[in-house]
């Protein structure tokens, strides 16, 4: 009875997305509340999932030969205040620390945000000739930007992330840096997730405090909202002038550096959440899963216990030994019904059945997740057939989510069906825009949809303004943010 009501007790997806989505990640033991307003606890069975982002995208900057390294947590006020508009865009978010020790301080400490100005005042000392570049440098850390209200991963005061902050001889190569870690956040979304995105650069108005163009990976939600996915900023000599980062050129010449920064945070999981899974849970990705597979024996009684534990135990190692992320679920402690509950709300992407008919058969039942479909195979055709279940179950969560995407994503020509769009189904909508941000803030305010980036697959056409009528030459996309 009681499996039954818990089960009844998770709120359904399909009934009111924003409820579903709080509810699952804690019932799947993802992250809880914390006692610190704004801030969550990311339980084991979630930071594994952050691992498995840290290993593909450690694996992606090392082939780019960027190093990892760390700085420290607090930034003197003064260094911030050191590019002008980058503290000015930082300002309204900043967590300041004025007493220290018992004394207050001369020079308030400002929890990080971001770490352009710690580490460029550092690269200002390391870097004097053409020979010390380029500087390639990656950090892993969390940072604070003050929220006011707390939305499990997608709004935390606190989050994790990595930032990649690179130092170029020319701004040919910080734009090929910029572009390769665009390319990264796109292939973690598509490959790993199997959430497809828009790639795309940003308004003046959108971009990143201190940029000179910022590119972004932009996802949409089953709601119709857009998620920013990941970001890639070609700094310019902005910061390099404001912190003195200057070299001796090639040809004997002084010049400042050309600097890039790229960040992707613990918010994209949100998004991993909201686009799959239905009213029985999260449904994850065998790529991202930290559990591919579960093997759940099917235990009568005490007969036929030990062999059909050892049998169950064999299974899993050879899965295993094949490099399949597999766990067997031999607690007692658990009825059949509640591990079976379990495993569906965290989502594990294949589960195996495995009773005395099995046993005897030489046979498991694997349940796919996804779909809920069951099949039997002999244990000798095992392996290869879950490997490809895996790589189907794959392709096909991303083909629903590209089918959303595409059919979510609309031409709109007139203002009046701008608005219409906005205030049904929302999603994305591609319009012309004068780009200038006096319009797009007045499109914002009556809509409270903001351009997501012009796409990078946009093409110079001839058009007016959906909302003032000048001239255009490029459809933007629209969406309302997360
Ligand atoms: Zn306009």
């Amino acid at each position: 009875m009681k499996q039954a009501f818990e089960k009844k007790e998770l709120k359904k997806k399909s009934e009111d997305l924003s409820a579903w989505y709080t509810d699952v990640i804690l019932k799947a033991t993802i992250a809880d509340y914390s006692p610190v307003k704004g801030c969550m606890v990311i339980r084991p069975y979630g930071y594994a999932l952050w691992e498995s982002i840290q290993e593909a995208l450690n694996r992606m900057m090392r082939s780019a030969g960027i190093e990892n390294a760390y700085f420290p947590l607090f930034i003197p006020m003064s260094l911030l205040e050191k590019e002008k508009q980058h503290v000015e865009g930082f300002s309204p978010e900043l967590a300041v620390v004025t007493v220290g020790g018992g004394e207050k301080l001369k020079d308030p400490l400002v929890v990080r945000p971001t770490s352009e100005t710690i580490m460029y005042d550092m690269y200002a000392k390391w870097v004097h000739s053409w020979r010390d570049l380029p500087v390639l440098i990656n950090q892993w850390n969390n940072v604070v930007r003050w929220e006011k209200r707390t939305y499990l991963f997608l709004r935390t005061t606190e989050f994790l992330w990595q930032e990649g902050h690179t130092a170029h001889e020319t701004e040919k190569e910080a734009v090929e840096m910029v572009m390769k870690a665009l390319d990264w956040y796109r292939q973690i979304y598509e490959d790993y997730f199997a959430v497809p995105v828009v790639m795309g650069r940003k308004s003046e108005t959108e971009k990143f405090a201190g940029a000179k163009t910022t590119f972004t990976v932009e996802a949409l939600m089953p709601d119709g909202k857009a998620l920013q996915g990941g970001t890639s900023h070609n700094l310019g000599q902005n910061f390099s002038e404001s912190f003195g980062i200057s070299f001796q050129t090639r040809e004997g010449t002084s010049s400042f550096v050309w600097q890039t920064s790229f960040g992707f945070s613990t918010r994209s999981l949100g998004g991993l959440f909201l686009t799959h899974g239905d009213d029985n849970g999260l449904v994850l990705p065998p790529k991202i899963a930290s559990t591919q597979v579960v093997v759940v024996p099917i235990l009568r009684g005490d007969e036929g216990r030990e062999a059909l534990l050892d049998y169950c135990g064999e299974i899993r190692d050879a899965l295993v030994g094949q490099g399949v992320r597999t766990r067997l679920d031999d607690r007692d402690s658990q009825s059949i019904g509640r591990k079976f509950n379990e495993w569906e709300v965290k989502g594990v992407p294949v589960r195996l059945e495995v009773g005395k008919k099995e046993m005897d058969d030489r046979t498991v039942t694997m349940a796919r997740r996804d779909t809920g479909e069951k099949v039997v195979v002999d244990r000798r055709e095992m392996i290869p057939k879950i490997e490809k279940l895996l790589e189907d179950i794959q392709k096909s969560l991303y083909a629903t989510a590209l089918n959303f995407l595409e059919s979510n994503t609309r031409d709109v020509d007139t203002f009046s069906d701008f608005e219409e769009v906005m205030k049904t189904t929302r999603g994305f909508i591609r319009a012309f825009w004068c780009e200038e941000a006096s319009c797009e803030a007045a499109i914002k305010e009556k809509t409270k949809a903001a351009t997501r980036c012009l796409p990078l697959s946009a093409k110079e056409e001839e058009g007016t303004c959906v909302h003032c009528g000048k001239p255009a030459i490029h459809r933007w996309l629209f969406g309302q943010s997360y």
